[in-house]
């Protein structure tokens, strides 16, 4: 749990919590009753300077240690992640509000990350190809980049930090972490069993901060590789800077996705699917399905949603019935608050209006209720924007060629998914549509790390995708070493096969 008396937590610099010189410190709030939980710092650039230093210096060692014994030290950590998982998910749920199964599975889905690492040596085998041509044999090595940094969002503090620093550094990089302003406790605390598996210092740094520390980090000589995720424009401005200074860079950004609900699908299932994927962890998911696209007489469906999504219970996480958690800010309620405005004035329906909720519990916090629109269509702006709150846009189309058109044509590709018992529109769908992760009869397909998170169009600026398999190469350059041997006795006179090709 978090210490209830007010104070600045620390940075982690090499090894060490350390009490920041800033006197810039913003507000740490719990979400379901605005408390003011502790202060955090933003971390000036000499502070920053140092921890840049200190991970160069580091990563002169890491990268010689052999990559068995980096793997090693990630048993270690996965390990005490998962012996303190209920630990880290109370902090977590305490300064984000997503409810207690929510921050478990956060903490849970960062967990199998690390046991990707774990893999390392598997992983980062090169290539080769023997007698490319006489005696001459050519072969690939993975070697670490130097010093990396990560930039995190709010909404997965455990599982997002997760995705990066791990796998950087089993590659023999330096990592530093600038995550989310608004709830730094639980980074911390990773940084804390981190170091307490016996990393030697150095590899990890939690630099606190906003976006001025973001771009600091990103626009340092020293850091080789950048990768952020968070919103659209975040992650555009990321990518254009990084990429200006010459650096790697993938950002994973913002998402509009989209359900298809054919009208041969299990209708129990839908409506419990739409239900979750729609409202759970107060829709603040880059996954979250955000519009259903009923084709044809499915839209009949829609009272019995509408029904389910009234059901739903927003509270605190210490409350165990709590379905869902407050969005995480008094703006982001303002602002989602703003869009159902904005969608009633633009001529959506609101069939279940969660704007007017208030928790009897806790009266302060930053809750919205289940919200429901129906015949949204493609200009409003509760469906051009994403919206980041427990709010389900539905629309209608006649068939699913229609529903394909609908979706390719939206900007984002991080999600969608398709509920129907027919294989062939399984299949049309999940060939014809332009996002890079496709249900089928699941709302929200987030791979396991073995598999890449792929996001596609404007969810996805960059070429190679940090979390899962591809974060291996992301994090280390391929170099290709082609070799000519001496001939051994009598070899000479056995090349005497050669093939002639017109
Ligand atoms: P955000 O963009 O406001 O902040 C993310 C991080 O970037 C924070 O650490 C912030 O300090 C920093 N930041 C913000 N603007 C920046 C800028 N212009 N330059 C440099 N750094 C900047 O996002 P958020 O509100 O914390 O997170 C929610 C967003 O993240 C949603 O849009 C969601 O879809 C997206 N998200 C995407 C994925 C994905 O994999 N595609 C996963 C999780 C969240």
């Amino acid at each position: 749990m978090i210490d209830k008396s007010p104070k600045t937590i620390p940075l982690f610099i090499g090894g060490e919590f350390v009490q920041s010189k800033s006197s810039d410190k913003k507000e740490v709030y719990d979400p379901s009753t605005n408390e003011v939980l502790s202060y955090v710092p933003y971390a000036t650039s000499q502070e920053i300077d140092k921890s840049i230093e200190i991970a160069k210096e580091a990563f002169k060692q890491w990268r010689e240690v052999p990559v068995p014994e980096r793997a090693r030290l990630f048993f270690k950590y996965q390990k005490a992640l998962k012996d303190q998982q209920d630990d880290i998910a109370k902090i977590l749920a305490e300064e984000n509000g997503k409810n207690f199964e929510d921050a478990k599975g956060d903490v849970w889905r960062g967990i199998e990350v690390v046991e990707q690492a774990c893999h390392a040596p598997a992983l980062i085998m090169g290539e080769t190809v023997e007698n490319v041509s006489r005696n001459i044999d050519t072969h690939s090595i993975l070697q670490p980049l130097g010093v990396c940094t990560g930039i995190t969002p709010f909404n997965f503090p455990a599982m997002i930090p997760l995705w990066m620093f791990p796998l950087s550094i089993v590659c023999g990089n330096t990592f530093i972490l600038k995550p989310s302003e608004q709830d730094p406790h639980t980074p911390n605390k990773l940084a804390e069993i981190f170091q307490n598996c016996g990393f030697p210092k150095g590899l990890l740094s939690v630099i606190h901060g906003g976006v001025d520390t973001a771009n600091y980090l990103l626009e340092h000589p020293t850091i080789k590789a950048v990768s952020f995720v968070g919103s659209a424009q975040g992650a555009e401005s990321v990518y254009k800077k990084s990429s200006a200074s010459l650096k790697r860079v993938q950002a994973f950004a913002g998402a509009k996705n989209h359900m298809v609900v054919m009208p041969d699908a299990d209708k129990d299932q839908v409506i419990k699917s739409l239900t979750g994927s729609s409202c759970g962890a107060a829709g603040q998911r880059c996954m979250a399905i955000s519009v259903a696209v009923f084709v044809g007489s499915s839209s009949d469906w829609i009272p019995e949603l509408k029904e389910s999504l009234a059901k739903l219970h927003p509270s605190s996480w210490k409350d165990k019935k709590a379905d869902f958690g407050p969005l995480i800010s008094p703006a982001s309620r303002k602002r989602v608050l703003s869009l159902i405005e904005k969608g009633k004035n633009e001529g959506a329906s609101l069939l279940l209006d969660g704007s007017q909720f208030q928790s009897k519990h806790y009266p302060k916090g930053n809750f919205v209720g289940p919200t429901l629109f129906d015949h949204v269509k493609a200009d409003m702006s509760i469906y051009k924007e994403e919206i980041f709150g427990p709010v389900l846009l539905c629309v209608r189309v006649k068939d699913l060629d229609s529903a394909l058109e609908f979706i390719n044509n939206n900007p984002y590709g991080n999600g969608t998914s398709i509920f129907t018992s027919s294989g062939s529109h399984a299949r049309k769908f999940q060939h014809e549509v332009e996002v890079g992760q496709v249900g089928v009869n699941i709302p929200i397909p987030v791979p396991l790390p073995f598999f890449s998170f792929t996001g596609w169009k404007r969810s996805f600026l960059g070429d190679l995708h940090a979390y899962g398999k591809q974060a291996i190469r992301f994090y280390t350059e391929t170099k290709t070493i082609i070799s000519r041997w001496p001939e051994t006795e009598n070899q000479g006179s056995k090349l005497n096969m050669t093939i002639k090709m017109k």
